[in-house]
């Protein structure tokens, strides 16, 4: 078993961050880098149900109806997933645990599979520069090119520079309903972040760099691999800034 981990990233790695802050984009990449599976929620969640298995026809109606999906069946998900063989180089895990409970019941699924503590990169972000990226976001209802009115708008307002369609704001990307999922996240991950930190495992990524640097920056992390296990935590008063910055 040893020797089937050799390579890849060896070990699992949660990324954590708020919605927007680019983190599945991140997670993609640095999975597709050390050729081991990106497991998003999302992505697990689709293909449970797809797949028709008892698992699925619990939490189909579930999602049908739109309610959240419960953790007893959200575990299961996760354990099997990281069962599979595609895991064994290790994996990247995107949008799970979101709770304290999920996290602890994470520890569990992966002692059980031999794995030692994961490695949480956490994504700090600026919450005011978070929300202006997210309510500037248009979207091309033609070609689905991402425009940005801040920072990479089109040259003709409200149209697509590739094939002149219309740019759309979407509703998720309203202000109101940003700042109210902000705030839901923050709220949730707090013990979560504070429970990796105590653990030593958690680094902190500065998420609002250019994703290059962001990811440049996540790999020097991974490479640096046991080692940031020993490197101290923050001092407390560098955790709360850091708090302090993102509640902005
Ligand atoms: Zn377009």
């Amino acid at each position: 078993m040893a020797d089937a981990r050799a390579g890849g990233l060896g070990r699992a790695v949660i990324f954590l961050g708020p919605p927007g802050a680019g983190k599945g984009t991140q997670a993609k990449q640095i999975a597709k880098h050390y050729s081991v599976p990106h497991l998003s929620t999302g992505d697990m969640f689709r293909e449970l149900v797809a797949q028709d298995t008892p698992l699925g026809k619990r939490a189909k109606p579930i999602m049908d109806r739109g309610d959240l999906v419960p953790d007893d069946i959200v575990l299961e998900m996760v354990a099997e997933r990281v069962s599979r063989p595609d895991t064994a180089r290790g994996f990247v895990l995107d949008g799970f645990p979101r709770t304290l409970p999920q996290a602890e019941k994470l520890d569990e699924i992966l002692q059980a599979r031999s794995w030692g503590q994961p490695l949480v990169v956490h994504f700090v972000v600026d919450a005011a520069q978070l929300v202006r990226r997210l309510t500037g976001r248009r979207i091309c209802s033609v070609g689905g090119e991402i425009y940005n009115i801040y920072d990479q708008p089109p040259k003709v307002e409200g149209r697509c520079d590739n094939d002149g369609g219309q740019l759309i704001h979407r509703a998720d990307d309203r202000e109101e309903v940003i700042v109210e999922r902000l705030a839901a996240y923050r709220e949730q991950t707090r013990p979560l972040v504070d429970y990796y930190r105590s653990q030593g495992v958690l680094v902190d990524v500065d998420g609002m760099q250019p994703p290059a640097a962001v990811t440049a920056k996540v790999l020097e992390i991974l490479e640096r691999g046991q080692k940031a296990h020993s490197s101290p935590a923050p001092s407390p008063a560098a955790a709360n800034q850091m708090s302090q910055r993102y509640e902005r």
